[in-house]
């Protein structure tokens, strides 16, 4: 049996909300609910709520901000350990500055550009200036890291990267 009009637009129409859904899951503005299979939607706060039974899940980012408030700085392999959110997806809050690795830690990661130190983002200062000029608008500003002012003397030891809220330390 041919479809009608009717079912092709309808079949058209579930297929752009499941690329729609795909979408915001991707980008943590989603999930499926653990408990009923519907669609949980970024509610507040970083928490996912459940449209269907309301249930509410933290999102990565919540979960990675939770665990270090409940630990205290703690390196990335950690946190990913104790989250279930990818090493990846955290070194990714880190260039995006929304966590950071604690002053007088040992390591840090380096500026894109010029390989120097930075606590957080994807440029050292200089660098981010410099990507600056000749743009109208300061569009690496969230990505200018900032640069270490004190570090931990390593001794040759092994270490890894601790990482902590960003916020909270402003504060
Ligand atoms: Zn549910
Ligand atoms: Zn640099």
């Amino acid at each position: 049996m041919k479809p009608t009009l009717r079912q092709i637009e309808e079949r058209e129409k579930q297929k752009k909300e499941k690329r729609q859904i795909d979408t915001l899951i991707k980008y943590d503005r989603a999930k499926i609910c653990p408990k009923c299979g519907e669609l949980m939607r970024y509610a507040f706060g970083e928490v996912f709520k459940c449209d269907n039974c309301g249930a509410e899940e933290l999102t990565s980012f919540g979960k990675v901000r939770k665990y270090i408030e409940d630990h205290g700085p703690s390196n990335a392999a950690n946190i990913s350990d104790g989250t279930g959110v990818p090493v990846s997806t955290i070194n990714r809050y880190l260039r995006e500055g929304r966590i950071e690795i604690p002053d007088g830690s040992d390591s840090y990661i380096k500026c894109e550009d010029c390989g120097a130190e930075i606590r957080y983002g994807r440029y050292c200062p200089a660098c981010a200036a410099k990507h600056n000029k000749g743009q109208n608008v300061g569009i690496f500003n969230s990505e200018a890291g900032e640069v270490p002012k004190h570090k931990r003397d390593a001794y040759g030891k092994m270490h890894t990267l601790d990482v902590m809220e960003k916020t909270r330390n402003k504060r």
